[in-house]
């Protein structure tokens, strides 16, 4: 019911009066941003400094209030402690196993029927099965935040992907999308998902509530009117939201998750180098690990090789679209509730 154009008009206009710093960005800078969109877009992080440290020690990316640093780039290594938030009740997994492509088809079918979850996230943001004689727990989930940036990149990456029958999580800002709105088209038709990674890439607990659903609504708007199809799963820039954002972000119907593994590909120490970001990911690499990954070229030429070592350690990818989104709804079962 949305349309395309009305949506894309009004988010041209936020876009406008957001100063559209945005301008070149792109893989340069470690700061996914490129430091370009920082006016508008970074602005609530620190400058461009600190991109470091925070994040590094890998503190529990996430929504720990914690760190708001630079980019969500946080590398985020886990969080200590677990415990299964997200409920996830009805787990009727179905016989469908594991990430299997049974999706593959992107074709319309597959859209028409979404298969039935069979992995929930838990309270430490990994994806753990539902039932595991149904699946098997030893996946790991591959995402790339803040694009869509550059074509070429991003066609090196779904091509790695398709190499590897995986499919990924492409978590978007608004101001990049709606300049090359054809790309997020690109990313769905080559059968990945799409996820909300805020308009602006702003640190969204500077903003008050109706600000952070302005945030989070005007993706939702855009994706939404130009494949279709809503994101389901929410990702908030440096991993910085807190409660206060998860609720809100859960009144859209999202999934708020940050990540269990960082790849660090952000941090200088890995610009150009696609070994440094290999080697981060497989140091990390645990069962339903959430690997936060960026649309950055050193990432792209690394991603064949380290998808290869990922399925080395007998892991597999789990297809996004296999989690298990809980509904907002209070009488549900209080799945969202931890
Ligand atoms: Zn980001």
């Amino acid at each position: 019911m949305r349309k395309p154009a009305l949506a894309l008009a009004a988010a041209m206009l936020v876009l406008t009066s957001c100063g559209s710093g945005a301008a070149g960005g792109d893989g340069t800078g470690i700061r996914e941003d490129g430091g370009t969109a920082v006016a508008c877009a970074e602005r609530g992080s620190s400058p461009s400094g600190a991109v470091d440290d925070a994040e590094r020690g890998g503190g529990a990316p996430g929504d720990a209030d914690a760190s708001e640093t630079p980019e969500e780039t946080d590398a985020g290594r886990t969080a200590g402690g677990a415990e299964s938030g997200s409920g996830a009740d009805e787990a009727n997994a179905g016989p469908g196993v594991s990430g299997g492509p049974d999706a593959g088809g992107q074709s319309e079918a597959a859209d028409k029927a979404p298969p039935a979850p069979l992995y929930r996230m838990n309270g430490v943001y990994r994806f753990v099965p539902i039932d595991e004689t149904a699946a098997p727990a030893k996946v790991v989930l591959l995402t790339f935040d803040d694009g869509p940036k550059d074509r070429e990149v991003l066609e090196r990456m779904l091509d790695a992907l398709d190499g590897h029958d995986a499919k990924a999580v492409f978590f978007v800002n608004g101001y990049r999308a709606v300049k090359q709105p054809e790309l997020l088209q690109l990313i769905r038709e080559r059968g990945h998902m799409i996820g909300n990674h805020s308009w602006d890439h702003i640190d969204l607990k500077q903003l008050d509530d109706d600000a952070v659903r302005d945030q989070i609504g005007r993706v939702q708007e855009l994706v939404g009117g130009t494949v279709g199809e809503e994101p389901k799963l929410f990702r908030p820039p440096y991993g910085s939201g807190g409660d206060r954002v998860r609720k809100i972000a859960e009144e859209f119907g999202l999934l708020y998750t940050t990540w269990s593994n960082g790849s660090l590909d952000w941090d200088a120490n890995a610009k150009d180098k696609p070994d440094v970001v290999i080697r981060n990911v497989l140091d990390q690499l645990h069962p339903g690990a959430n690997i936060l990954m960026h649309e950055l070229p050193w990432t792209a030429d690394a991603l064949d090789e380290l998808l290869g070592k990922i399925e080395a350690e007998g892991y597999g990818f789990l297809d996004p679209a296999l989690i298990e989104i809980p509904t907002a709804d209070p009488d549900a079962g209080g799945a969202n509730g931890a």
